[in-house]
C-alpha cells in the first residue's frame, strides 16, 4: 500500500502548497482521494499516470477539496482516455460537473458514473476482490466522508513443502488455496491446516478530513494500520477549530490513540503557520506514532 500526497493545506493554494488530494495505491490499483486545485499538476509531478485513475473519492463540497476535478475530467478527453471514470462524493457533485460541461459546450470521450453520498451512517460504497472502501461519516460545517480503504483477505498460501510430501497434484492447489481439506487416492483425509499458511493480514488505510473532534469516528477507524487525520490548527487557535469545525493536532492524536491505530498521518494544515514541525510536537504528547503529511511525500505501508 503505498500513499502519495499531492496536496495537504488547508483553504488557498500558493507558491510551495497544494490543496487536499491524495493518491492511494493498493494492489495495483490506483485511488484519487480528494482533487483540490492543482491536482493536475501534481500527479504529473510525482509522475502519476493519469490513465492508472479510474475511481476518484470526493470527501465534501469546499473548494479545497474539489475545484481539481472539473480540470482533471476535461485533460481525460484531451488525453483520449476511453475507460469509464468512477467519482463518489456527496449529492450535488454530479450537478456541478455535468453544469460545468454543459455551459462549457465541452464533451467526454469516455463514460462518467457519479454515485453520490447523502448517509448518514457508514456504507460500502466500492468493493472488488482486493479492495473494499467504506464512509467514515464526519462533523464539518457541510456535508463530508472520510473514506476507509481495505484490502480483502488473500487466499491462503500453499505449503509446498506439504504438497510435495502429499504428492498432491496442480489442479487441487485452488481447492486447497479456498481453504478446502484434500481427500488422498488412499482415502486419507488431509486437513487443510497441514497444506496451507495463513494469507498476510490485510492492511486499511482511513482518510478523514475535514472535521471537528468527533468521537463517533473511533470505533470506525478502530485498529486501522494508518490514519490520516485532518489537524488544521494547533492547541492556540482550539476556539478557532471549534468555531470552523476543523481539528486540533492534539484532538487528531486523541481519535489514533483511542482508535489503537498503528499510526497516525497529520495533514490540512492552515496556512498561517510558517512550520508545520509544531503539530508533530503536539500531537505526540498524545500518541507517538506521527508523521507529517507534505506535499509530494510518500508513505509506504509494508506487508506484515
Ligand atoms: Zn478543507
Ligand atoms: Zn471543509
Amino acid at each position: 500500500m503505498k500513499l502519495t500526497i499531492l496536496g495537504c493545506y488547508a483553504a488557498t493554494p500558493r507558491t510551495f502548497t497544494n490543496p487536499t488530494s491524495q493518491v492511494l495505491e493498493i494492489k495495483n490499483r490506483l485511488f484519487l482521494i480528494d482533487c483540490g486545485e492543482g491536482t493536475q499538476v501534481q500527479l504529473r509531478k510525482n509522475k502519476i499516470k493519469f490513465s492508472k485513475i479510474n475511481h476518484v473519492f470526493i470527501s465534501h463540497l469546499h473548494g479545497d477539496h474539489f475545484f481539481g476535478l472539473i480540470g482533471l475530467i476535461s485533460t481525460f478527453t484531451l488525453l483520449g482516455r476511453t475507460t469509464d471514470l468512477y467519482i463518489y462524493g456527496p449529492v450535488g457533485i454530479k450537478e456541478i460537473i455535468m453544469l460545468q460541461l454543459k455551459l462549457t459546450d465541452s464533451w467526454i470521450n469516455y463514460k462518467l458514473h457519479f454515485k453520490e453520498l447523502s448517509g448518514k451512517s457508514s456504507e460500502v460504497i466500492y468493493e472488488d476482490e482486493k479492495v473494499s472502501v467504506s464512509t467514515i461519516p464526519l462533523k464539518h460545517r457541510i456535508y463530508t466522508n472520510g473514506f476507509l480503504f481495505r484490502e480483502q483477505l488473500d487466499k491462503r498460501k500453499l505449503n509446498v513443502e506439504a504438497i510435495k510430501k502429499f504428492e498432491i497434484e496442480q489442479c487441487y492447489f485452488q481447492n486447497i488455496k479456498n481453504g478446502k481439506d484434500i481427500v488422498l487416492d488412499n482415502g486419507q483425509v488431509v486437513k487443510n491446516a497441514q497444506l496451507t499458511f495463513d494469507p498476510a493480514l490485510p492492511k486499511s488505510y482511513a482518510f478523514c478530513s475535514d472535521t471537528a473532534f468527533s468521537e463517533a469516528v473511533i470505533p470506525l477507524v478502530n485498529n486501522v494500520d494508518v490514519l490520516y487525520h485532518e489537524a488544521t490548527f494547533l492547541q492556540s487557535e482550539e476556539a478557532l477549530a471549534k468555531k470552523t469545525k476543523h481539528s486540533t493536532a492534539i484532538e487528531a492524536a486523541t481519535i489514533a490513540l483511542k482508535a489503537n491505530v498503528k499510526q497516525l498521518i497529520l495533514g490540512h494544515y492552515s496556512t498561517r503557520y510558517e512550520s508545520i514541525s509544531l503539530f508533530k510536537e503536539e500531537a505526540q504528547t498524545v500518541f507517538s506514532k506521527v508523521s507529517l503529511a507534505d506535499d509530494g511525500k510518500t508513505f509506504e505501508f509494508e506487508t506484515d
